[in-house]
Parts: structure tokens; sequence; C-alpha cells
């Protein structure tokens, strides 16, 4: 027996077999309808433990009457109802490359192997939802990785430096130097301790100059003291004649 399932299926030659994953159906005629033929699906269900999916149907027509169907469960019976007709059409219509529309009927009465159920729509968006946060993921350690990547290249530069002559090594480290002032001085910028305002395009800001403030708004400039304080500039201490000695001889 086990070596007959095994046997490939062979329309052609009158050897059927045919595993249905689904549940499998053969149609049978509606007695209630007399005047027009109508059928009913019914599915084809292991007599013993009642299994209906993963079942497999053989008919060979130089042996078997009826079909035979075998279970996963290693049941096997002899299934009158399914028409073997019907069955060695649907068969054949499983393997011809150019199936004979006139026998299409059968499956469009429902004959055969259910067809796949609608795909869940809601499994669909889990897997989506789940792929895409793999996606992140991936976006994530892939954006860590850059940033981690002038340093990497710099500690890289140095390594493959020093086993250079000096000055080659000693280039790479200037310009590891000078890397690392720039570094700073963008740190500075952002905290703000270089008072750097940046403006809303994030470039820094111009600010105009005191004066500018001061005539735009009338504001009189302050006078200039005198350069000397003792003399103010009249080059003789006040009230004498004698000259100042603190801004030099007049
Ligand atoms: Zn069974
Ligand atoms: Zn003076």
């Amino acid at each position: 027996m086990a070596s007959e399932l095994l046997r490939p299926a062979d329309p052609g030659s009158g050897y059927h077999r045919v595993l249905a994953r689904r549940r499998f159906r053969y149609i049978r005629r509606d007695p209630a309808h007399s005047l027009r033929i109508t059928w009913i699906a019914e599915p084809v269900v292991c007599p013993v433990c009642e299994t209906d999916t993963d079942l497999q149907l053989v008919l060979d027509e130089r042996t078997d009457v009826f079909v035979q169907v075998h279970c996963p469960r290693r049941h096997t019976w002899s299934d009158p109802a399914i028409d073997p007709a019907h069955f060695r059409t649907y068969s054949r219509l499983q393997w011809d490359a150019d199936p004979d529309p006139d026998r299409m009927w059968i499956i469009d009465e429902g004959f055969g192997e259910e067809p796949a159920p609608p795909v869940d729509l809601e499994e669909v968006k889990a897997v989506a939802k789940t792929v895409g946060r793999l996606y992140k993921a991936k976006a994530k350690s892939r954006v860590r990785g850059a940033a981690g990547r002038p340093v990497r290249a710099a500690k890289r530069k140095a390594r493959d430096a020093a086993k250079q002559p000096f000055t080659a090594a000693a280039r790479a480290l200037r310009g590891r130097r000078k890397g690392q002032e720039q570094e700073q001085e963008q740190l500075a910028a952002q905290s703000g301790r270089r008072r750097v305002q940046l403006g809303p395009d994030g470039k820094p800001m111009k600010v105009p100059s005191v004066a500018k403030y001061r005539k735009a708004y009338g504001a009189p400039a302050p006078k200039k003291g005198p350069a000397c304080l003792v003399c103010e500039d009249t080059r003789t201490i006040p009230g004498t004649h004698i000259s100042c000695t603190e801004c030099g001889p007049a």
C-alpha cells in the first residue's frame, strides 16, 4: 500500500492521485431540484478519525471502481460518494497544460480541494508591523554605526600611520588634533559658551554695533573725557600759569 502511495500521479495512463492540503469536496446532485440540475458540495471526511485535511485521493483506473482515500493517520477507505468520472476529470484538469473549459464546470460547482481562504487582513497588518519594526531597528543601528564612524576612521588612520615612517605618523596625528579642535569649537558653539547667537536659519546672527543702535534711537554719544585729568587738556594747572607736567611739556 505504501509503495502505491508513492507512485507519482499519471493521469495519462489512468493513475490519478491528488494530495489535498485543504478540505476536498465531492459534488452530488441536489434531490430538491428536479427541473434544473444543481449540485451540493460535501467535504470528504475520514470515517474513522474525521480528519478532512491532508487527504490523499487515488484512483487507479485498472483496478479501482471507487476513489481510494488515505487519511494522514493511515486510514484508508473506498469512497463511493466521489464520482470516479468527476475525480478523473479533476485529476486531468490538474495536469493539463491547456485544460478543457467544458470540463471546468465541476470545479465551478465546488468539486476538488477547497480554495485557499481569503488572506486575513489583520494578520497581514501584524506582519507588516513586525517587519516595519525590524527595518526601523536596522536603520537605527545603521545611524549609530555612522555616528561612530569618524572616530573609528581616525583610530584606524592613527593605527595605520603607526606602521609608517615617523613623518607620516606625525602628519596623521596633526590631522587628528585639528579634528579634535574643530570638534571642540563646534561643541562650544552649541553650548553657547562662545556667545554665538544663531539666527532662525541656524547661521550665526550678525549683531549691529552699539553706535548703530545709538543712531537708530537718537541717543547722544557720550562726550569723550579729557585725555589729561590734571589740566583737562588746557596744558596748565587750573588757576595757575604753571604748565601741566602730567601731559608732557607744552
Ligand atoms: Zn483517519
Ligand atoms: Zn595736562
